[in-house]
């Protein structure tokens, strides 16, 4: 006799999103496959971890794999903009939590993850295309296979982890138009890029080109760094065409990106992405839910999309051992609203730093050391602790903060325009 089901979860993907929930429910003792369109290693954009992962990574038996792969090592973030600069230290934070995380090339974090979750039992299917889809009591997956066959999968629950190839989204009508302002972002690997002084241990830096676009540095312990350029498509307008060129040409109009970028080799040709942003109407249905970039992506700025994938395959992974397990489970409150909340704090923050408010708090002079702590836990991904004010109040505090600060004058970000993040003409 055939069982009922092939697998009792379906995943779509096996990005970080896919693999937490495969680790964590597969602990649970659930029968897990993973269908996945590429076959990795595989390139994806997305290289800096946030300390948050690190309990996430832990819960789900993958920390030791990671630890294994000796990546750069982040203990923070480094910004730039003008003559100006600030550092984050993970270690000075208003949560207790980890101090440090990693800066990785994704083709080799993901295929970690994913070599992890099919030793421990997971069944990864590679090369497998999920075309189709049916929900309600039973679920049904069409996946085509690497041999070109399509077959139907049965299972009692699919979680898309797809990112950006947003299968659920697409197939059933939930994609919504992002609320974020169309950005571009270019990016690829690189040699011989050069790091300010206080960037000098791994962490990220961000630099801030005078007409408003904002080039991140993520470095690898493999000798390549990765650099991204994230503009409004007027502004990238302006320059070639030809993507190297093109990136070229903006480090080279950027006074602080020349001085550490103009000797840069291509290792990975530039890849570009054009408008970033994504949002649903809905994070889960009957049979279902959406985990990652498959439901709203906000903006690279402060390195939170592998955070809210893996937090979001964890809460999903919690919700369907209890679901399947008998449990009436909430989805609208222990799912859409717990991510929501996480979701939106970052978006106060992205919002904040495109309108210049946060750069007047991240330049204040004298800096007060118990708002810069519970500021760097925000930026560390710990968007869940609810006794840090800037998490529970963040639509509030940071721009009455930022109020208070251009009030006590002179501004410290007077370089900077408050509408946009572009240096005021002199
Ligand atoms: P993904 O990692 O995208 O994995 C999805 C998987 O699904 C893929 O492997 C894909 O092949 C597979 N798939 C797609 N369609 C199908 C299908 N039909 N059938 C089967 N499989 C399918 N995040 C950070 O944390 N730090 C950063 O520094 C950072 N920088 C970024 C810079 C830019 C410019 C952008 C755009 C994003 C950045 N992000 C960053 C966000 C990060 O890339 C994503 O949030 C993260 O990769 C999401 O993980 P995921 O598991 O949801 O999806």
């Amino acid at each position: 006799m055939s069982l009922p089901f092939d697998h009792d979860v379906a995943i779509i993907g096996a990005g970080p999103g896919g693999c937490v929930a495969a680790a964590l429910l597969n602990k649970a003792g659930l029968g897990v496959g993973i269908f996945e369109r590429t076959r990795f290693p595989r390139f994806v954009i997305g290289e800096s971890l946030l300390p948050r992962c690190n309990h996430i990574l832990h819960e789900a038996g993958l920390i030791d794999c990671i630890k294994d792969q000796a990546y750069m090592v982040k203990a923070g973030a480094l910004f730039v903009v003008g003559d100006q600069r600030r550092a984050i230290h993970f270690n000075e934070q208003f949560t207790k939590g980890w101090t440090y995380t990693w800066q990785m090339p994704r083709a080799d974090f993901d295929n970690t993850l994913a070599e992890a979750v099919q030793a421990a039992g997971v069944s990864l299917h590679f090369e497998s295309t999920v075309t189709a889809v049916e929900t309600g009591a039973v679920q049904t997956l069409r996946v085509t296979g690497p041999d070109g066959e399509s077959r139907n999968i049965r299972t009692r629950f699919i979680v898309d982890a797809s990112g950006y190839g947003r299968v659920l989204p697409r197939l059933l009508g939930l994609d919504e138009p992002s609320g974020m302002p169309l950005r571009h972002a270019l990016f690829a690997h690189v040699r011989g890029d050069r790091r300010p002084e206080e960037a000098s241990d791994g962490r990220t830096w961000v630099t801030v080109h005078p007409e408003g676009a904002w080039t991140w540095v993520i470095p690898f312990s493999n000798g390549q760094t990765s650099v991204g350029i994230v503009a409004e498509p007027e502004m990238l307008a302006a320059f070639p065409a030809d993507p190297k060129a093109r990136m070229r040409a903006v480090i080279a109009s950027d006074p602080v990106a020349a001085e550490f970028l103009s000797e840069i080799e291509f290792v990975i040709e530039p890849g570009e992405i054009r408008g970033y942003a994504t949002a649903v109407k809905s994070l889960y249905g009957e049979g279902f839910c959406l985990v990652g970039n498959a439901t709203e992506f906000l903006d690279p700025i402060f390195s939170s999309g592998v955070t809210l994938a893996m937090e979001s395959g964890a809460r999903a992974a919690s919700l369907i051992i209890r679901e399947l397990g008998g449990d009436e489970v909430d989805w609208a409150a222990d799912y859409s609203e717990y991510m929501m909340r996480g979701i939106d704090t970052f978006r106060t923050f992205v919002e904040a730093w495109y309108d210049g408010s946060f750069h007047t708090v991240l330049f204040a002079p004298n800096p007060k050391d118990s708002i810069t702590r519970m500021i760097t836990s925000v930026l560390a991904g710990y968007v869940w602790d609810m006794d840090n004010p800037f998490v529970r109040e963040h639509k509030r505090k940071l721009p009455q903060l930022a109020r208070l600060l251009r009030r006590m004058g002179p501004d410290p970000a007077s370089t900077v325009d408050p509408k946009t993040i572009r240096p005021r003409n002199p």
